[in-house]
């Protein structure tokens, strides 16, 4: 059973009692601030089914790796997001009754995230065994600007006089529920009683605190808790003869601070300042704050739909998740798929950072959220090169993990590990959009230059020459398309080597003529010679990609027309997801394409793809793809915009805007697809707002659906900040602040000065 979650544009409602789907809805009302994040968990005991789960940003458990069979180069470690101190726990007791919301009746049940303010409430009802009925507010929200710092406020009534004990605790006793080995991740480092716990993981000594002050109101003004502590648990309880119709309401202020902050020995005491000074700041006082930050940052990142509200809603759930996930106020983090709504997929970082997330965070936040993205890569470079000499690279080549928290390879299967690495072509992607997007190109002499340089050369031995073809060809790989290993040549991972060793030697070439004195720096740190920049030419220019004269398509493979060419629209969909229902075997056999891997390639560089190639390829490859990867319906929508397949667009739209609103793959309960919101983000801005970049200019060929009647956004562009307005046959766009902005509609230059605003008809 899933949810039944309200179509609202500003909010995710559920407004009936269903403790069957109260795992999924823990995943689709979870909170973050960049810092740290948890899953809805009821504050309340709920023995039903659930998955506790509260997140520090960058504290991980590198659990042993778990391989069937050995092999050299694999990762030593598999790296584990940490389930961490539960912060939001408030016991209640009537009449010595534990109020347990799987067993009482509850009725009137209504939970609300206002994703406007990242504020979570509910109320309800329940009726304990000994006939007591208790009425429960509770609100909650971490706050975005003190990203140490959940609060928390929590009223009681009951409908007749009785024993009301009201305990809130910090819990550190707490398990991954995904775990190998049944080991356990933390150990603890000590309690004080009524105030704060602390935890060490038993491996790399990450360090976690969490203090906090509670004050219960209704009392005779205002009283204190008895407090209680035992290992890796502090609590305050709260022991009232309480009245028929009062409410008790309860303010619990909660510190966490991290050893990636502080050093081990302080967390406990700045985690107390953190409880101490979010209490005397007061619930409203930061509830306010919490508003208004986060009406600042929609500000910007809002994307306004008319007449759709259920695609409303979808854009703006994946935006604020977006936003919650990840501020950009540390180059250490990056966003995991999962960002803090669930355990799954182990580490934080994939090439869906670059691929799918940074356009987002370039055009919605400011300046310096994106920028620390690409220093997160820069500061990991000297991993990815031990990383490749690992593999047998040598010469300063860089292999990026596929999977890391730290830089290291963190995934052992040995297809995605070892064979996946068309991710090294994301990271050089992830620059070139930073800088067409930004026109930073100082960037390149400080550290961006020597990301591409250590790329361009693990493709420049990751090739091997072909007598046979006399061409050079990529052999042993597997493409975005997981569903095919060890292949040969993957179109996508050709063309991606290929472009990186052009894009290196461009920008080579580039800081050698604009800033020689860094250049003479640089190449001399790199041990860069012109010859070597010459090889990468001669590599790029005579690569072999598979090319089926029949279909007049590239094919993502050789040997790729070997398949029974069978549409998906022809499987069984009993059978689907054939990643559950098939074996690995079938699936290898199968035509079947799990996510964008041609068309991944024609989706970055559409201004290299004409639209007859384009639509030729999308002909081809799309009935054939299952979209079983949350990345894929996204790119599937923006190139569907491009051919003006209407009806195939807003499907797949509505497939990714809404993927874990409406839990189309099953699979919510483990938390949110938080990279792919991302593509969602792309889907309606490039898609529909049909926002293109062609060589460094920047278009606008906006293709709405009918089901729409306008489309607002912003974007920060090179220094301005553009709001678009599109309604059917018109663009308006306004130049708010910042420089001139250049741009393309109907494909005539335009020009817009700050402050001014401009109306086109659209051809
Ligand atoms: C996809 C990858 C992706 C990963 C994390 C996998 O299912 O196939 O492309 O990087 O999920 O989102």
């Amino acid at each position: 059973m899933k949810p039944p979650i309200q179509i609202d544009p500003w909010s995710v409602i559920e407004a009936s009692w269903n403790p069957e789907a109260h795992i999924m809805s823990e995943s689709l009302f979870a909170l973050g601030n960049g810092r740290m994040g948890h899953r809805a968990n009821h504050e309340e005991a709920f023995s039903g089914k659930h998955l506790q789960g509260s997140y520090v940003a960058g504290i991980y458990y590198p659990d042993k790796t778990k391989v069937g069979w050995w092999k050299n180069g694999y990762p030593e470690y598999f790296a584990k997001v940490l389930n961490s101190v539960n912060y939001i726990g408030i016991d209640v007791k009537v009449n010595g009754e534990t109020l347990d919301l799987n067993k009482a009746r509850v009725s009137d049940f209504y939970r609300e995230l206002s994703m406007e303010h990242g504020l979570l409430s509910r109320h309800f009802t329940a009726t304990l065994d000994n006939g007591v009925s208790l009425r429960v507010e509770a609100q909650r929200f971490l706050s975005i600007i003190r990203d140490e710092v959940s609060a928390q406020r929590y009223s009681i009534t009951l409908d007749q006089p009785a024993e009301l004990v009201l305990e809130p605790f910090l819990d550190f006793n707490v398990v991954n529920a995904d775990a190998n080995w049944d080991e356990s991740f933390w150990a603890q480092e000590g309690h004080e009683a009524g105030s704060w716990v602390k935890a060490k993981t038993k491996k790399l000594d990450f360090v976690v605190a969490a203090a906090m002050e509670c004050v219960l109101e209704g009392v005779q003004g205002q009283a204190k808790g008895h407090a209680v502590g035992r290992e890796g648990y502090a609590s305050q309880v709260f022991t009232l003869n309480a009245e028929a119709g009062t409410a008790y309401t309860l303010h619990k202020y909660v510190g966490v601070v991290s050893s990636m902050n502080a050093s081990a020995t302080e967390v406990e005491s700045k985690a107390q300042a953190r409880a101490t000074e979010a209490q005397a700041a007061g619930y409203e006082a930061l509830l306010a704050e919490q508003r208004s930050a986060w009406r600042a940052k929609w500000d910007h990142a809002d994307i306004v739909i008319d007449g759709d509200d259920s695609a409303q809603q979808g854009i703006r759930f994946n935006i604020f998740h977006l936003l919650q996930t990840f501020t950009g106020v540390d180059p250490r983090l990056n966003i995991g798929p999962k960002g803090f709504t669930g355990e799954k997929y182990g580490g934080s970082t994939y090439w869906d950072t670059e691929a799918y997330c940074l356009p987002f965070y370039l055009a919605s936040t400011d300046p310096e959220v994106g920028k620390n993205l690409l220093l997160y890569r820069y500061r990991q470079l000297d991993k990815a090169i031990e990383n490749a000499s690992k593999l047998g690279f040598s010469d300063g080549a860089a292999l990026y993990p596929m999977v890391t928290m730290n830089g290291e390879e963190c995934h052992n299967e040995w297809e995605i590990t070892f064979e996946e690495i068309h991710r090294n072509g994301a990271i050089s992607y992830g620059i070139y959009t930073y800088l067409r997007h930004t026109r930073d190109y100082g960037y390149l002499a400080k550290g961006g230059l020597e990301v591409l340089v250590a790329i361009a050369r693990f493709w420049a031995q990751r090739v091997n020459w072909s007598d046979d073809k006399e061409l050079f060809v990529i052999l042993g790989v597997t493409g975005p398309n997981e569903y095919e290993n060890n292949v040969n040549n993957n179109y996508y991972t050709n063309f991606m080597a290929a472009w990186c060793l052009e894009y290196a030697a461009e920008c080579a070439d580039y800081v050698a003529q604009n800033q020689p004195e860094a250049y003479a720096a640089l190449s001399a740190k790199m041990d860069l010679e012109s010859d070597e920049i010459e090889q990468w030419e001669a590599i790029r220019s005579t690569m072999y990609y598979p090319y089926s004269e029949k279909h007049g398509v590239y094919l993502q493979q050789d040997g790729f027309l070997d398949k029974e060419l069978v549409p998906a629209a022809q499987l069984d969909p009993a059978e689907r997801p054939i990643n559950q229902k098939w074996s690995w075997d079938r699936i290898l056999r199968s035509p079947y394409i799990k996510q964008a891997d041609t068309l991944q390639g024609m989706f970055f560089f559409e201004d290299r793809t004409p639209v007859e190639t384009l639509k030729k390829h999308f002909d081809f490859y799309e009935p054939l793809t299952l979209h079983e990867s949350s990345l894929s319906p996204s790119v599937h929508t923006v190139l569907a915009c491009r051919l003006g397949y209407a009806a195939k667009a807003y499907e797949l739209y509505h497939r990714t805007a809404r993927l874990d609103l409406d839990d189309y793959n099953n699979e919510v309960y483990q938390g949110l697809h938080v990279t792919a919101m991302g593509g969602a983000w792309m889907a309606v801005v490039y898609g529909f707002g049909g926002m293109r970049l062609v060589g460094e200019n920047l278009h606008f060929k906006p293709f709405l659906p009918e089901q729409w009647s306008g489309l607002t956004f912003h974007l920060r562009w090179r220094g301005s900040l553009l709001a678009l307005r599109i309604e059917p046959n018109q663009l308006k766009v306004s130049n708010l602040e910042g420089s001139m902005a250049t741009f393309y509609v109907n494909d005539q230059p335009q020009n817009l000065a700050a402050g001014s605003q401009q109306s086109y008809t659209l051809s």
